[in-house]
């Protein structure tokens, strides 16, 4: 009997068990002080209204003979997969409800969606990055190469002719940075790919906090449906990280290798996944609803001031950051070149205010710090205060 051994090439994964020790050790040290947490990424608004109200009628169908429901379909009810189709539509994406796989989150299909690709494709993904697409890839023993996202070029990582890849790992709006690509960016992304006969996996987890005219979608941009798969995630539009629903876009015409991906992942989830739960698959539903949209966006709008409460002050201190605009995140470079854990340090010790020290996030995120939007106003407003006070001085 043998495990799978490329468990043995992750690096630990300590960077929040790292941010909690030192949290602890300082309230421990300091029990008179009230530490406020904008480090990680979940969301704090409860559910919109007319959700909780369509997943409660969700339960109660589930109470009667009548309307009860056992095992869904593997890729999603139709209504949902139509709302979700429809809600493409409305910034102008086509987007057929057959393309579309409900499934428990995006983290889950991120992972998983190696299924369906062969173990010895390079894998590139942009550095720093959401860490799902590393360590999922390392644990099937693929190579991984690097294309970075630096100050440099607005930390929006571009293709490299040089660099052969076959799976293309894209986040946009970017976690941890921010950033978002524009048409033009994400144009050279499909060219690169299709050229090189390789999938984008475009990750559009945070498509719902663009506010200028970027894509929300990569089929918003032409060629994107013959080399690209899509994952998106209600967790943050609506804040369903611990409803769990999320959903994938394989177009009808990808294809690859000889073989159909829709066709691929369609087995894949016939074989290992069970779908969505009935009140979930009803409380997603309610979330593309005109009411829904309206009740949701109040959210994100809450979120977006915070966002714009915390690039004030840095732009009040003069300090490089990028997002916050189309992004719940802001992505700041460390004061008076300050290493990533050394800020963390220095924050959480003069200000009380924690963070997320950027290189947790790869190579290219040393000397750089992430904040989040996603906290209470008052607690924002007050991290922001103290952050003012420190960095004047
Ligand atoms: N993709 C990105 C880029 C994320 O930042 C996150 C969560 O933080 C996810 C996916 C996970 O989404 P879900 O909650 O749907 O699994």
């Amino acid at each position: 009997m043998k495990t799978n051994r490329n468990f043995n090439n992750l690096v630990p994964n300590y960077l929040f068990a790292e941010i909690a020790k030192r949290t602890n050790k300082f309230l421990k040290e300091n029990p008179d002080k009230s530490v406020i947490k904008l480090g990680i990424g979940d969301v704090t608004l409860p559910l919109a209204p007319i959700v909780v109200e369509a997943m409660k009628k969700g339960a109660d169908d589930l109470s009667k003979k009548e309307t009860f429901k056992g095992y869904p379909d593997y890729e999603g009810y139709e209504f949902l997969r139509q709302a979700i189709s429809d809600y493409y539509k409305s910034f102008g994406v086509d987007v057929k409800t057959d393309e579309v796989f409900v499934s428990d989150g995006a983290k889950s299909d991120c992972g998983n969606i190696g299924d369906i690709f062969s173990e010895d494709n390079t894998v590139l993904v942009t550095d720093p990055v959401y860490p799902v697409y590393v360590d999922s890839n390392i644990m099937a023993g693929r190579k991984i190469v690097y294309a970075a996202s630096t100050q440099e070029n607005g930390f929006a990582a571009m293709p490299d002719e040089n660099v052969k890849a076959d799976i293309i790992y894209l986040c946009s709006p970017n976690n941890p940075t921010g950033s978002a690509y524009t048409y033009d960016q994400l144009k050279k992304w499909v060219d690169y790919a299709t050229k090189n006969d390789a999938v984008i996996l475009y990750d559009a987890a945070y498509e719902a906090f663009i506010t200028e005219d970027l894509p929300r979608s990569i089929y918003a941009v032409e060629g994107a449906k013959s080399c690209a798969i899509e994952f998106c995630s209600l967790s943050k539009t609506a804040g369903f990280t611990g409803t769990r629903c999320g959903y994938t876009i394989i177009p009808k015409e990808l294809e690859r290798d000889g073989e159909n991906l829709h066709a691929l992942w369609y087995r894949r989830q016939a074989t290992k996944f069970n779908g969505v739960s009935w009140p979930v698959q009803c409380a997603a539903a309610a979330v593309f609803s005109e009411e829904g949209q309206k009740q949701i966006k109040e959210n994100i709008a809450y979120y977006q001031e915070n966002a714009k409460i915390i690039s004030s002050a840095l732009d009040e201190l003069g300090i490089y950051y990028t997002g916050g605009k189309n992004s719940p995140y802001i992505w700041l470079k460390c004061p008076n070149n300050m290493g990533s854990w050394e800020f963390f340090d220095f924050l959480l010790n003069e200000a009380n205010v924690v963070g997320t020290p950027g290189e947790g996030f790869g190579q290219n995120g040393e000397g750089y710090f992430r904040l989040t939007s996603f906290g209470d106003r008052d607690n924002t407003i007050e991290a922001v205060r103290r952050i003012k006070e420190l960095l004047k001085k």
